[in-house]
């Protein structure tokens, strides 16, 4: 029989099984009262966000993997987008926009990326949820643990396992799968043609998984997150946080049957019903605490008390302490961390957009002999020594031809350039060039020069590069 909701209970019921649930020292497995409500709903929703995790490696852009993280080539491929090792600069941008962007929001709004998108708690709900059914309610589940281990509970925790064990094998994939070909990878694995890098690492994944999500769980985010313990220093009294309002609340008591409420007590009835939803096994009426990761349960568990006794829902709300005290809270952009922040966040995003815009398929990069800077040959005519570096960074290898400006050098003649050369894919290829001009025709001791690369894809489209360099000759 499915458990009974808050609002399908009476409140003695409510009192009944009050104490069961205790708040979270370490030292107990919470099993957490799971119920209905707008805050449940909007946790499902979020947790629908790692599906991406799961399909993403399957799509396909023509005949390869959409996004494929290939470490043994050095190339990540992310849709049209090739970035190699060159490109990686803008990876501490990224990085930089995503540690800001949690500071903010941990900033105005504490931890809602534990919450709500954080893979620890999202696995360890999925995985209650699945305990639950199998199960059933936290006292059960309670009763259950302590039992012997005779055949019946062998049978119902080996069907939990079972389906938690399912889940491990395919998150294990499912993060290979990024890194290698997604559909490659099922046959290689079933016949035992999958590297050992991909075993060991499905295997530290099923088992990582298993603890964690399965027999660690909450404790993880109580005592093990370091984000847990860095948030105390990014919220302040004007966050917006899951609040216990303390002036209606107190001085707490509980309804006693035919009796009034005393003429000091507050709306906090004392049911537990908080504690009870709490994932963690917070009691938030004490505070902000480093195990709260801020879902919002204990909103919906209070709402329906409160709704079932007559009083005004939100005695737990997403509120700042400010506004719980009834101070002037101030507007966000009065706030001087808001400022640093956004600041911040637009350097991280400008770096990023630039160097996505400045982007080619195809780079040249040219470096110019220092040793010597020139030699003049016998004939007369000044040689300049170069190396062309061309970076191809589309899946195919392709012939690309050099060039350079030679209306500004009249008799410019390449050595180097008149042979076939073949951009490798993904990768450097070093050309030598040597470049003559008669002396006649320079007009500076240091002339700028452009090199052009350009070739064609196998549709035909062309790509091409160029860069500046300098020519160097006697003094004039
Ligand atoms: S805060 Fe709400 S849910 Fe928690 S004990 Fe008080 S009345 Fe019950
Ligand atoms: S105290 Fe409330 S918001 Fe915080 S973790 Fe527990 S249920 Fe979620």
């Amino acid at each position: 029989m499915a458990e009974k909701q808050i609002h399908e209970q009476s409140i003695e019921e409510l009192y009944a099984e009050a104490n069961e649930h205790t708040i979270n020292v370490g030292d107990v497995k919470i099993h957490a009262k799971r119920m209905g409500g707008k805050f449940r709903n909007l946790k499902w929703l979020s947790n629908l966000v790692w599906i991406v995790f799961f399909i993403g490696p399957y799509l396909r852009l023509g005949d390869r993997q959409a996004i494929l993280l290939d470490i043994p080539e050095r190339q990540f491929h992310i849709f049209n987008l090739t970035l190699l090792p060159q490109d990686l600069w803008m990876l501490s941008f990224v990085l930089l926009f995503f540690a800001i962007l949690l500071a903010v929001v941990t900033a105005l709004a504490g931890r809602i990326w534990c919450g709500f998108f954080c893979f620890q708690t999202v696995w360890t709900d999925v995985f209650t949820w699945i305990e639950d059914k199998f199960e059933g309610s936290p006292a059960k589940r309670r009763k259950l643990d302590k039992a012997k281990w005779d055949m019946p509970k062998i049978m119902i925790r080996a069907k939990k396992y079972s389906v938690w064990l399912l889940i491990s094998i395919l998150t294990g994939i499912s993060f290979v799968a990024w890194f290698t070909d997604a559909y490659d990878l099922w046959v290689d694995l079933f016949t035992l043609n999958a590297s050992s890098t991909a075993y060991i690492t499905v295997f530290l994944f099923i088992g990582g998984t298993m603890f964690l999500a399965g027999f660690l769980r909450e404790q993880t985010c109580f005592w093990l997150c370091p984000y847990a313990r860095i948030q105390a220093v990014m919220i302040d009294d004007t966050s917006i946080v899951p609040s216990y309002d303390v002036p209606r609340g107190e001085k707490r008591g509980r309804l006693l049957k035919g009796k009034p409420a005393s003429e000091d007590q507050g709306d906090c009835v004392d049911c537990n019903q908080c504690v009870a939803v709490c994932p963690t096994g917070v009691d938030i009426r004490g505070g902000q605490q480093e195990g709260c990761i801020m879902c919002g349960l204990c909103i919906d568990a209070c709402d329906a008390v409160m709704e079932k006794i007559n009083k005004p829902i939100g005695l737990i709300k997403y509120a700042s302490w400010d506004g719980i005290m009834g101070k002037e809270e101030k507007p966000l952009h009065k706030r001087p961390r808001v400022w640093v922040y956004t600041a911040i966040l637009l350097i991280s995003i400008i770096g990023v957009v630039t160097g996505l815009s400045g982007m080619e398929s195809l780079e040249l990069k040219v470096l110019h002999a220092r040793q010597p800077l020139f030699v003049v040959q016998s004939d007369g005519t000044i040689q300049n020594h170069y190396t062309l570096k061309v970076l191809n960074k589309m899946n195919e290898d392709m012939k690309v031809s050099i060039s350079a400006n030679d209306d500004d050098f009249k008799g410019l003649t390449m050595i180097g350039a008149d042979k076939e050369i073949v951009a490798a894919h993904g990768t450097v290829t070093a050309v030598t060039i040597f470049v003559k001009v008669p002396r006649k025709n320079l007009t500076e001791k240091s002339q700028p020069i452009v090199f052009n690369v350009e070739g064609k894809d196998g549709q035909g489209k062309l790509y091409q590069s160029k860069r500046e360099s300098v020519f160097i000759g006697p003094k004039r």
